[in-house]
């Protein structure tokens, strides 16, 4: 399906959570990476004219004003991103998560712990910038050690191989790494444990919010087992046991 691209002018970057207790920063609105189980349109509500799935937002003076949000609201600590991938196809082109980090370099005194999360490996372009950040963690999403599933699930981004590879380079150059392995899509727990265990400092482990969007694509696949309760406290049981051996 071709994006429809449309760039805008905001006024303001950051997004306080109430109940995360941080800023939010998302460079674009829309993700290319169109993962079926993806609720971000949810977050995304004030741009109801916007066709999710189809249409990308680019906040062009995002890091301007971020520069001006920064200065006002002193934030302690920002992820990356609610809206979309930081790392997703476009950023190639428009580098706005690049430049928003460039402006977080402007306040060192602040002391700003930036999180990022994407499944990209175009990550990797920025960690001239990211040895420079004094607080920054890196977390890939990884949701299975099976390539096909991730076809199935997630497919425009990097192959698993890539991801476990980005989280490797990441932590060699002394980043802080996390892993999301959320959600919990159809895996091997302990191959997935094994590949990650080396590379990562932390893991986030979740299962599969909103089910029942998920449900028909699930039972198609002839998958419903793992969206079953059984199946998600089992693996997460499994996972933790593997990373904590
Ligand atoms: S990478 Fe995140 S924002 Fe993008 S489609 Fe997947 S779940 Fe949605």
């Amino acid at each position: 399906m071709k994006m429809r691209v449309k760039e805008i002018n905001v006024k303001s970057a950051l997004t306080y959570s109430e109940s995360k207790r941080r800023y939010t920063l998302s460079p674009y609105v829309g993700c290319t990476n169109a993962c079926v189980y993806c609720y971000a349109s949810d977050y995304a509500r004030r741009y109801r004219e916007m066709i999710w799935k189809s249409e990308i937002i680019v906040k062009r003076n995002i890091a301007e004003v971020l520069r001006k949000d920064i200065i006002k609201k002193k934030p302690h600590h920002v992820f990356m991103s609610t809206m979309c991938d930081p790392y997703q196809p476009i950023e190639k082109e428009y580098k706005l998560t690049r430049r928003c980090l460039e402006v977080f370099l402007e306040f060192p005194l602040l002391e700003i712990e930036v999180m990022i999360l994407t499944k990209s490996t175009l990550v990797l372009r920025d960690l001239d910038l990211f040895k420079k950040m004094r607080r920054i963690s890196v977390g890939l999403s990884v949701t299975t050690d099976d390539d096909e599933i991730r076809k199935m699930f997630e497919p425009n981004s990097s192959s698993i191989e890539e991801r476990v590879e980005a989280l490797k380079v990441l932590k060699e150059n002394g980043i802080r790494t996390c892993v999301f392995i959320s959600p919990m899509l159809p895996m091997n727990p302990k191959k997935l444990a094994s590949m990650l265990k080396p590379h990562v400092d932390c893991v986030f482990i979740d299962d599969m919010h909103y089910r029942w969007r998920v449900k028909d694509f699930y039972e198609k696949l002839g998958f419903s087992w793992a969206l079953e309760n059984e199946y998600f406290e089992r693996t997460r049981k499994e996972l933790l046991a593997f990373f904590q051996e």
